[in-house]
């Protein structure tokens, strides 16, 4: 199998790597970090307790926001990570993923809009209360900061006050 030394990715087809395009690959080794795949925050943590768990050594990096659509539904915006581990654990982790329902059962590693379509299927299952408790969760939020906002202008306002109070009168 090669490997990309600088994208971290096996280029499966052994010609160039799937990511960058580079040619200049090697052959992997048991230790090399390897992208297993990607996942937005919720799955990442999912990811990292089931690595922990089986003692995996797991490396996740931010790759940038999730997908818009998300915040749409009422969730938070969420950051996508890439998922490393080493090439040796990597069928190890593959089960794993497949086990806690993260990968599909070809044990192919999802890109990125792929991930919509299950979340499309959560959407009807599992995650319905999940969502619905972020839901509410991220209004109860909103309320305590419309409340810390009215009190601390409250507080301001008195301060001014009294300031000009002590000037004037
Ligand atoms: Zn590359």
């Amino acid at each position: 199998m090669c490997y990309c030394s600088k994208c971290q990715v096996l280029a499966k087809t052994g010609v160039a790597c799937p990511s960058c395009g580079s040619k200049k690959l090697r052959e992997v080794q048991a230790n090399d970090p390897v992208l297993i795949c990607t996942a937005d925050e919720l799955k990442c943590s999912m990811i990292r307790a089931a690595f922990d768990e089986s003692g995996i050594p797991h490396e996740e990096r931010m790759c940038g926001p999730g997908a818009p659509p998300s915040v749409l539904y009422g969730r938070m915006p969420s950051s996508l990570y890439h998922v490393f581990v080493p090439y040796g654990e990597m069928e190890h982790c593959e089960e794993i993923l497949i086990g806690i329902g993260v990968l599909g059962e070809n044990g192919t590693s999802k890109p990125d809009k792929v991930q919509t379509q299950e979340e499309d299927l959560e959407s009807g299952s599992m995650s319905r209360r999940k969502r619905i408790f972020v839901r509410i969760a991220s209004a109860i939020a909103f309320l305590i900061l419309v409340w810390v906002v009215v009190t601390l202008a409250d507080t301001c306002i008195n301060f001014i006050k009294s300031a000009f109070s002590n000037l004037y009168g």
